[in-house]
């Protein structure tokens, strides 16, 4: 029987504040720095530029925005082709789009999840082959775990084709002690409401690159030229971060590691008490890598479980307990029927979203709260076990 109605609400991901943005936000407020810049802003910037060790950073209103910028900075047109990881959420690619131009999605490996060096080689091969090598390519680090960047970054280096980061899930990941979103010409991060700190909405664009990020400030300015009177010789966006906004982000900042910590140890949880199940694989952790643990993720097996995932989604549903499949694959959403895919070898990113789960990972999560989670999932598993001897 759902008894829901008395067990409080388990989120995914939900924001976890410290305390200290109020601090930030009376600041702005006082000075009334009510504004898309101030000091909230060029502080969060050069916070965030030292946290990532990147030259510079440019606060936007999301990471969408940041990654349309990227783009727009690479000159991504109309007709252009740029390779986006495909086992993503759906604001990784849709910039491509804004630009008129035409994404080509790569599949996923088994080691991270994340785009396929083998997929993308194949990818490059043919383009050379048809004679036009795609302006961009955009990787994902998935759930906070970084891509095979090595391999990837190898490839680019080869065709000469730039990378932009997709970091909006892996801020304060490493790859081989450097920080996710610096691998790339471009790095993106988010603060959407989920992500592993929030400003509520919000993105950074992060590059070494100073004079790109300086034409960055400017087109998200309305591309306004240095005249008194609004004078535009090109087309811009208005995509500059809050003050306020950016006052939530230093105080979350501040608190990046211990959030980094909290979700790693979310994991470790599941992993201990769940990971031992038949048919449970927990989402790796590539040797040289560290993950943010932004979510939680395993793929189960259905035949050796005795349960689906899409049973489990629903046993956890009725018990208030919020649990998502992992993303749909770019090239499976009807938006983008007919756009040319490059699986692994067997598509990788179909078999993730076909068994894989997201468990609630919040920071501000409470081990009696996993523990809700955490034994919802086993008794599910072995009401199934007993049900299949009886038959
Ligand atoms: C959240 C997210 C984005 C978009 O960030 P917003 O700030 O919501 O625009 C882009 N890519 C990935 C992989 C994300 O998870």
């Amino acid at each position: 029987m759902p008894n829901s109605v008395n067990k409080s609400r388990i989120f995914l991901s939900p924001p976890h504040m410290s305390g200290n943005e109020k601090k930030y936000i009376k600041e702005a407020f006082d000075t009334n720095w009510i504004a898309p810049l101030g000091p909230n802003v060029d502080a969060f910037e050069k916070e965030i530029a030292h946290y990532a060790g990147v030259n510079e950073a440019v606060a936007v209103s999301s990471g969408t925005a940041a990654i349309h910028l990227a783009l727009s900075l690479l000159g991504v047109k109309k007709g252009d082709k740029v390779f986006c990881s495909s086992l993503t959420f759906i604001a990784s690619a849709n910039p491509i789009i804004y630009q008129g131009a035409e994404p080509v999605f790569i599949d996923s490996e088994p080691e991270t999840w994340n785009m396929s060096p083998e997929a993308l080689e194949r990818a490059f091969q043919d383009a050379v082959f048809e004679g036009t090598l795609p302006k961009a390519v955009i990787v994902v680090n998935l759930y906070g775990q970084s891509a095979k960047m090595d391999e990837i970054a190898g490839i680019c280096d080869q065709y000469q084709v730039p990378i932009i980061e997709d970091a909006a899930e892996s801020l304060g990941s490493t790859y081989k002690g450097k920080a996710s979103g610096t691998f790339g010409k471009f790095g993106i991060y988010s603060f959407n409401g989920n992500k592993i700190i929030t400003t509520s909405s919000g993105g950074m664009l992060v590059s070494n690159d100073t004079e790109a990020l300086r034409k960055a400030r400017f087109l998200a300015t309305q591309a306004r030229d240095p005249a008194p009177h609004y004078q535009h010789s090109q087309i811009g966006f208005n995509y500059r971060l809050s003050n306020i906004l950016a006052g939530v982000g230093r105080a979350q900042l501040e608190v990046l590691d211990q959030r980094i910590a909290a979700r790693r140890t979310i994991f470790k949880r599941y992993f201990d008490t769940l990971g031992h199940l038949h048919g449970f694989t927990f989402m790796p952790e590539l040797v040289g890598t560290y993950s943010n643990r932004w979510l939680s993720t395993l793929t189960i097996n259905e035949k050796a479980a005795g349960v689906s995932v899409k049973e489990l989604l629903h046993v956890l549903s009725e018990e208030n307990i919020e649990a998502r499949p992992v993303w749909k694959p770019l090239h499976l959403q009807p938006v983008f029927q007919g756009i040319k895919y490059y699986p692994h070898n067997n598509s990788v990113s179909e078999q993730l979203f076909k068994n894989g789960i997201c468990l609630p990972s919040g920071s501000n999560m409470t081990e009696e709260d996993q523990f809700r989670v955490i034994n919802c999932i086993k008794d599910t598993v072995m009401h199934k076990k007993s049900n299949q001897k009886v038959v």
